[in-house]
C-alpha cells in the first residue's frame, strides 16, 4: 500500500534492476555484484578500476535466479492497467549481452517456462479481457517498428518487401491519434496471432544483417499493443496502450576505435538513450519543460510518457568483471531516471 503511494507521487516511474547469471562455461568467475537486498544492489569493484564497493537502489532487484514468472509477477499490474485505459511504456536497457532481449522476448529456444514479458504481456490481456467480456467489449491492435539511426521502419511487412501485412491491417492517418501513424496497425484477437506477428517482426529485424554485423544491438525495436474497450453498459469507450521497447546497447563506443557507419550509429545511439534519460529524470523531478523532441523515440512516445501514462525501466547488468564500468555507468544512468 504504501509502496503504491510512494509510487504515484514519484510519477508513475518505476526503475527495476535485473542481473544476468553466468552464461554456461563461465562458472569460475567472479561476479562483480556483490550482494542484493531487496531494492538495494551493491557492487563491488576489481582492483584495476579502483578496488572499493558501489551501491544503489532501485524500487526492485531481481538477482541471476529469478525467473522469467517472477519477473513478470512484478510487472502484471502495470501491464493489466492498459485495459483500464491507462498508457504504459516498459523500457529495457543496458550494454549488449546484459539481458535485455531475455528480459523482453526470451532466449532463443524460446518455450512456455522462458518466455519473456511481452509474450505473457498479451496472453494476460487476452486472459483478462475474456474474464471482463460480460461488461466489456476489447478491440487490440499491434505495431511493431525498429528505429535504427533516427530512422523509424515498420517490421510487420511482409518478410522485408515493404509490403503491407495482408491480413486485418490498415494503415492508421496521422489525426488518429496513434502514435506511430506510419508503421502498419494489426487486428489480433489471440496470443497465437502475436505470436506469428513477433515472429514475422523478428524476421524482418534480420533483414541486412550479417554475423558480423547484427543490427538488432544498434537499433531500438519497439511492439505497440493498442487496445480499445467499450463498456457494454454505458456504450463510453476506453483507450489504452502499451509500448514494450527493447533499447539498443548502451555500451560506450572508443572513438578512437570506430570511424564511419558505426560512429554514426554510435552517435545516434548515444543521442537517443541520453534523450530517454533525460525526458525520463524531467519527468521523475516534475519539471515543467520536458525534452521529448530531441529523439524519435521520445517524439514516438511522447504520449505514453508523462501525464497519466506508467513507465517502467529494466536495467540489465551483466556479472563479469570486464563489464564493470559499463555496469556502473548503466546504474547511474538508471539511478538518475529514478
Ligand atoms: P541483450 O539483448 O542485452 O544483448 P540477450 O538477452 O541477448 O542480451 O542475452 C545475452 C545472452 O545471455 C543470451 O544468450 C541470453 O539467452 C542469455 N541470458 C540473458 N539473460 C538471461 C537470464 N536471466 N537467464 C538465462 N540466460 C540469460
Ligand atoms: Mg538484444
Amino acid at each position: 500500500k504504501l509502496y503504491n503511494q510512494v509510487q504515484d507521487l514519484k510519477g508513475n516511474i518505476r526503475v527495476y534492476c535485473r542481473v544476468r547469471p553466468f552464461l554456461p562455461g563461465q562458472s569460475n568467475y567472479f561476479s562483480t555484484v556483490d550482494h542484493i537486498e531487496e531494492g538495494n544492489i551493491t557492487i563491488s569493484t576489481p582492483a584495476k578500476n579502483g578496488k572499493g564497493y558501489k551501491s544503489f537502489t532501485f524500487n526492485k532487484v531481481f538477482g541471476p535466479s529469478a525467473t522469467q514468472e517472477e519477473v513478470f509477477a512484478d510487472t502484471q499490474p502495470l501491464i493489466r492497467s492498459v485495459l483500464d485505459g491507462y498508457n504504459v511504456c516498459i523500457f529495457a536497457y543496458g550494454q549488449t549481452g546484459s539481458g535485455k532481449t531475455y528480459t523482453m522476448t526470451g532466449p532463443r529456444d524460446l518455450n512456455e517456462h522462458t518466455q519473456g514479458v511481452n509474450y505473457r504481456a498479451l496472453s494476460d490481456l487476452f486472459l483478462l479481457a475474456w474474464q471482463r467480456k460480460d461488461m466489456f467489449r476489447y478491440d487490440v491492435s499491434v505495431q511493431m517498428i525498429e528505429i535504427y539511426n533516427e530512422q523509424v521502419r515498420d517490421l510487420l511487412v511482409t518478410d522485408g518487401l515493404n509490403k503491407r501485412y495482408p491480413f486485418n491491417c490498415y494503415y492508421p492517418t496521422s489525426q488518429s491519434g496513434y502514435s506511430v501513424p506510419n508503421a502498419s496497425l494489426v487486428h489480433v484477437s489471440s496470443t497465437a496471432d502475436v505470436i506469428d506477428l513477433m515472429n514475422l517482426g523478428q524476421r524482418n529485424r534480420a533483414v541486412g544483417a550479417t554475423a558480423l554485423n547484427d543490427r538488432s544491438s544498434r537499433s531500438h525495436s519497439c511492439l505497440t499493443v493498442h487496445v480499445q474497450g467499450r463498456d457494454l453498459t454505458s456504450g463510453a469507450i476506453l483507450r489504452g496502450c502499451m509500448h514494450l521497447v527493447d533499447l539498443a546497447g548502451s555500451e560506450r563506443v572508443d572513438k578512437s576505435e570506430v570511424t564511419g557507419d558505426r560512429l554514426k550509429e554510435a552517435q545516434h545511439i548515444n543521442k537517443s538513450l541520453s534523450a530517454l534519460g533525460d525526458v525520463i529524470s524531467s519527468l521523475a523531478q516534475k519539471n515543467s519543460h520536458v525534452p521529448y523532441r530531441n529523439s524519435k523515440l521520445t517524439q514516438l512516445l511522447q504520449d505514453s510518457l508523462g501525464g497519466q501514462a506508467k513507465t517502467l525501466m529494466f536495467v540489465h547488468i551483466s556479472p563479469e568483471p570486464d563489464a564493470v564500468g559499463e555496469t556502473i555507468s548503466t546504474l547511474k544512468f538508471a539511478e538518475r531516471v529514478a
